[in-house]
């Protein structure tokens, strides 16, 4: 290679090495789930001791489902509490369903005031102040055609299951659906869903979900499937569950058995730090991917957890790891009691302008802000494109160079084929 090319590339490499120095600086005080193996153990031993459990009993999730911590008496032995914070949950605890699995309360440095956990598994006084009223800024209680489904789309339909989760996110959107108590979708509303969706041959598409749909039996799940991949034109099944994070322990052998029986059934989770990925999430997501399942994540953008360009790279890092694609990032909509956990959009933004480029694409899920009255997932990116012209686009690129492109009209390919002498 000619020197002069050999030195260009050096150079440039130097320049590239200095883009991810600030990262590579950053990375090592993110708290990541399986570098503090030890720490979680510590505390699963004293969490099991409280609760009279053993080994065995901590893998079940059965038993996981059953013991959900929602005692703020409980909680204080194995969280470091003040009386105002105790004061808080139990307010909370008149207003908002709250429960936390043994494992996910594992996860919990109680030691830290900012635990990213914390945050999204235990009550605070925050909830409480929120004076806004909107539980359903999506209006999906106007988007319910039949049994309960929520259809927003032409050619793909949720179907609510379940109100049940293995732990209720202090964050989540629907809590207008979470109830002082678990319900699950009586059969015959099940039904009706099943129903129209046979009555409706568009629909190609099946998302399950609730509540965390993998709160269900084996046995009532199967039979959801064998109904769906019974419709000819539903092409697959979505399941969207959080039990990868809250409750690993209900991937069982038994579940993979069932889900690779109707391939394709894609299952979306949703991990929103990196701290959630520890060796028992990593098992349950390749678990799923052995089966054949493909993986995706649908993280959503929380100020305190993962609004920070650092945690987040490092979030779709480790998620690709453990064989999960980032899907989407959700900006968070203002729902009543759950609106300190909103960023500004432009956060959303910044998280992606460090990513594109910076990263693998491989790594890179796609910002969504849903509109208001629920018309639609919609795409937000920092502006790449800065202008059209008749013949150019004028880019801007990941390091922010700004450059012209040249942009011709497409060839008519079969009049060009046509006219071959
Ligand atoms: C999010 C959503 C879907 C799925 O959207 P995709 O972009 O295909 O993942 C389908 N229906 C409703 C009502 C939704 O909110």
């Amino acid at each position: 290679m000619p020197e002069d090319k050999r030195a260009i590339a050096l150079k440039r490499a130097k320049t590239l090495k200095s883009r991810i120095d600030d990262y590579l600086k950053a990375r090592p005080a993110i708290p990541k789930g399986r570098e503090k193996a030890k720490e979680i153990k510590e505390r699963k031993e004293r969490i099991l001791k409280l609760l009279g459990g053993s080994e065995s009993d901590w893998n079940d999730h059965k038993w996981q489902l059953k013991n959900r911590i929602h005692d703020v008496d409980f909680l204080r032995k194995v969280i470091h509490l003040r009386n105002d914070e105790i004061d808080a949950i139990r307010k909370v605890d008149k207003l908002f369903r709250w429960a936390i699995s043994p494992y996910y309360l594992s996860l919990i440095d109680p030691d830290e005031v900012y635990d990213p956990i914390k945050l999204m598994a235990m009550p605070t006084f925050l909830e409480v102040e929120d004076t806004y009223e909107e539980l359903d800024p999506m209006g999906e209680e106007y988007t319910n055609p039949a049994g309960t489904i929520t259809r927003r789309y032409p050619d793909r339909l949720i179907i609510n299951v379940t109100n049940e989760c293995a732990m209720y996110c202090r964050f989540c959107q629907r809590r207008r659906n979470i109830g002082q108590k678990d319900e699950h979708t009586p059969k015959n509303e099940i039904q009706q869903s099943i129903d129209y969706i046979k009555e409706n041959p568009e629909i190609r598409d099946v998302l399950v979900t609730g509540g965390d749909p993998l709160t269900l039996s084996d046995r009532k799940l199967e039979w959801i499937l064998s109904e769906l991949y019974a419709i000819e034109h539903v092409e697959y099944v979505r399941l969207g569950s959080r039990t990868p994070v809250t409750m690993p322990q209900r991937i069982t052998d038994e579940l993979v058995d069932i889900l690779k029986k109707y391939h394709p059934v894609f299952v979306n989770t949703h991990f929103n730090h990196p701290m959630e990925i520890t060796a028992e999430s990593k098992e349950a997501c390749e678990k799923l991917a052995n089966a054949g399942v493909p993986l995706g994540n649908q993280a959503v953008l929380l100020n305190g957890v993962n609004n920070d360009k650092y945690v987040m790279r490092s979030l779709n890092h480790e998620l690709l790891k453990i064989r999960v694609k980032p899907y989407y990032l959700f900006h968070a909509k203002a729902v009543k009691g759950t609106r300190h956990f909103n960023t500004s959009i432009d956060d959303g933004i910044e998280i992606m302008e460090y990513l594109r480029g910076y990263t693998s694409g491989m790594a890179i899920p796609t910002y969504i802000v849903n509109a208001p009255g629920g018309k639609g997932k919609t795409p937000i990116l920092p502006e790449y494109l800065v202008s059209r012209g008749k013949n150019t686009f004028t880019i801007r690129t990941w390091e922010g160079e700004v450059l012209q492109c040249e942009n011709h009209p497409t060839m008519d390919l079969k009049k060009a084929i046509k006219s071959q002498k």
